[in-house]
């Protein structure tokens, strides 16, 4: 069963301290969801443990599948089967979309063995049609010119297509519509099985309504400051987050 597993996780940015003691335990079949206002470092988790270079962790652990996450490269960590999807997913000019998948998915192999070109093919367009994106989309260059659309539909192709062991998800739902947002869901819902754990950072309720989690954690000030069922997200929505924020005792 995969499972990631945080403790007391520290990280600065920029010499900054972001996340101060951040702990969870994401197991295979569950959905987590972090949710919290902007700049609470919802993002700095996810760069940090995918291994962005700007990101230093300064204290606690993570592992992924009981081994230390923070010892591996970037690519070890993809390889061991960390998936991030980002907020801002980049162009990568020259590469298509088919390519890079290929290369990902082929990186992924247990034992070494690559996928051949048609297998691979028939995979990915089984794929896609089951996310309603058109066969012309594989042979565009990566990301470049997607609409913001195309591009969030595009990472859950990668999603489909790599099966990772944790999936984080970092504001899929941004710049969504609501028609685009159900796809999505949907997607995310169907690829729902005890060999993924899957992380959602949202800032709304919205996507939530549609991926029911097992567990929600609010983020505020680099902390967890509660955590709760799916009935946590409607609450946030009705009541914001500031009855959550940690009271200053110099100004009552
Ligand atoms: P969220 O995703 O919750 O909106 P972020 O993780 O993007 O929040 O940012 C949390 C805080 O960390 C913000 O105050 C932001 O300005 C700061 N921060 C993020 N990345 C960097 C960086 N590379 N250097 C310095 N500060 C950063
Ligand atoms: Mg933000
Ligand atoms: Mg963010």
């Amino acid at each position: 069963q995969a499972e990631l597993k945080l403790h007391q996780l520290q990280v600065s940015a920029g010499g900054t301290p972001i996340l101060n003691g951040v702990s969870l335990d994401i197991k295979g079949g569950e959905v987590h969801a972090i949710m919290g206002p902007n700049g609470t470092g919802k993002s700095t988790l996810s760069l940090a443990l995918m291994g962005h270079p700007r990101y230093e962790v300064t204290g606690g652990s993570a592992t992924l599948d009981g081994q230390d996450l923070l010892a591996m490269k970037v690519d070890e960590r993809a390889r061991a089967g960390l998936f991030l999807a980002m907020q801002y997913p980049s162009e990568i000019a020259g590469v298509s979309n088919a390519n890079f998948l290929r290369t990902a998915v082929n990186a992924r192999q247990p034992d070494g063995k690559e996928i051949g070109v048609l297998p691979f093919r028939k995979q990915l367009e089984a794929e896609m049609a089951s996310l309603g994106i058109e066969s012309k989309f594989a042979d565009r260059y990566l990301n470049e010119g997607f609409s913001g659309g195309e591009k969030k539909r595009n990472e859950i192709l990668q999603l489909a297509m790599l099966k990772p062991r944790i999936a984080i998800l970092d504001e899929i739902d941004s710049g969504l519509d609501i028609d685009a947002l159900k796809v999505v869901a949907q997607a995310v819902n169907s690829l729902r099985s005890p060999q993924m754990g899957v992380l959602i950072i949202t800032h709304y309720q919205r996507l939530l309504e549609y991926i029911a989690p097992d567990h929600v954690h609010v983020l505020i000030g680099g902390r967890i400051v509660k955590s709760g069922g799916k009935e946590l997200a409607q609450e946030l929505e009705a009541k914001g987050y500031d009855w959550l924020k940690p009271q200053d005792p110099a100004d009552p």
